[in-house]
């Protein structure tokens, strides 16, 4: 069972290596495979839930090879303002977060006022700012509704499931998945969009990375754990981590490349934030803050240099990641497969073991009958049918002379 579990695992991992990027589905809050954003068309002055896909947007010049640009789900609101609430929409004020969303999505909307605070919580503790003093939430039931949401002017993503509008501190998120059957976990992407906002307080509203951008989100979310490490994995066998020098200059378009930028990055982060050194990210944090350049405030921050740094991050990721490898090794599986033909042969052992004593109580069973029958006596009878002798059924006495034997129950004519 457990070589079956294993070798189950082991197909998985190869065939997502195959397809990773293809087919997954993460992160959940932004389809990495389909990273463009479009400035949004003004609003319908009600909100028209039923309302068909909207018309034709202006096609976007694809933004995902720039690694300076925003992440999708992210766009600029600079200068805009929190449209007001639509009519019909309920609203829950929460303090430092507000909530506005259809009477229907109430029983969502519960779970994410109480993921809000711990989120915010956490943010702060990762970053060392004072982050979130006041965020709006807006719930659509689908991704049409949600595109009413937004504030007239904005880009607005094509893919996403939610949407972070920084500038203005508005999160925009479907409560229903954009494709019917989608992964969709509403507090994740949540988390993922208030991250966003988050690091954009954190930093004074000053531009990171795109992939240290997306990369806190994810990590912070807490997004496809699973996804990313099976995705992680497969790139370090595989050899096709990428280098971050080149994730900082250019941030890949490919699907497969993408999947595993958006995994490489949230590790990066993951890495930047491990406990004993999550002082350090603070200080990187505090140092965009006041301006400085990307790189050289993680180099002051981490006293390293980007390539150390990747250096040191890609050691950390063989130490985490060679379990797997071990596990899921030829040899491994080849000392699986023994053990379960060891079991296997036992298993017939024993079983034969049974058939055998069972032939032997037979055998010795057969063996009294034949003694018993070898004891009894013979009759020989020497009678003509009419002297009342009972002949074997269905004979007829052609020469009644003839000697005939009874044994057992049967009779024997003698020659
Ligand atoms: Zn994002």
């Amino acid at each position: 069972m457990l070589l079956c579990a294993l070798l189950a695992f082991l197909w998985g991992g190869v065939a997502s290596a195959q397809t990773v990027g293809a087919h997954t589905t993460y992160p959940t809050a932004v389809d990495p495979r389909l990273e463009e954003a479009a400035p949004r068309p003004a609003p319908p002055s009600a909100v028209q839930p039923s309302a068909a896909q909207p018309s034709v947007e202006p096609t976007p010049p694809s933004d995902a090879e720039d690694a300076t640009a925003r992440p999708s789900d992210h766009p600029l609101a600079v200068g805009l303002e929190v449209p007001p609430v639509p009519e019909g929409f309920k609203t829950h004020d929460g303090g430092w977060i507000h909530f506005a969303y259809q009477p229907s999505s109430r029983a969502r909307v519960e779970t994410l006022k109480l993921a809000a605070d711990k989120a915010r919580e956490e943010l702060r503790e990762m970053l060392g700012q004072n982050v979130l003093e006041r965020v709006h939430v807006r719930v659509g039931r689908t991704v049409t509704e949600m595109e009413t949401l937004a504030p007239e002017g904005a880009g607005y993503p094509k893919y996403a499931s939610g949407v972070a509008y920084s500038e203005i501190g508005l999160v925009l998120l479907t409560e229903q998945p954009r494709y019917p059957g989608e992964r969709h976990d509403l507090v994740q992407i949540f988390r993922h969009e208030l991250a966003h906002v988050a690091l954009h307080d954190a930093v004074g509203h000053r531009n990171v990375p795109r992939w240290f951008n997306e990369g806190f989100a994810v990590h912070a979310s807490g997004e496809a754990v699973t996804d990313r490490m099976q995705t992680l994995w497969t790139a370090t066998l595989a050899g096709n981590l990428l280098p971050l020098a080149d994730l900082a200059q250019r941030f890949p378009a490919d699907a497969t490349d993408a999947s595993i930028a958006y995994a490489q990055a949230a590790d990066v982060v993951r890495y930047l934030l491990r406990s004993h050194e999550s002082y350090r990210f603070r200080a990187l944090i505090e140092r965009l803050r006041t301006g400085q350049d990307f790189e050289a405030a993680l180099s002051d921050a981490y006293a390293t240099d980007l390539s150390n740094l990747e250096y040191e991050w890609r050691e950390d990721v063989a130490r985490r990641y060679t379990f797997w490898p071990v596990l899921f090794s030829g040899s491994m599986v080849w000392m699986g497969a023994l053990g379960l033909f060891v079991w296997g042969w036992r298993k017939r052992q024993k079983r034969n073991r049974k058939i055998l004593a069972r032939w032997a109580v037979e055998e010795a069973r057969e063996d009294a009958r034949r003694a018993e029958m070898a004891n009894r006596p013979v009759h020989i009878v020497l009678a003509r049918p009419s002297e009342g002798m009972p002949l074997p059924p269905g004979e007829r006495i052609s020469r009644p002379d003839i000697p005939k034997i009874e044994h057992d129950g049967n009779w024997h004519t003698l020659h």
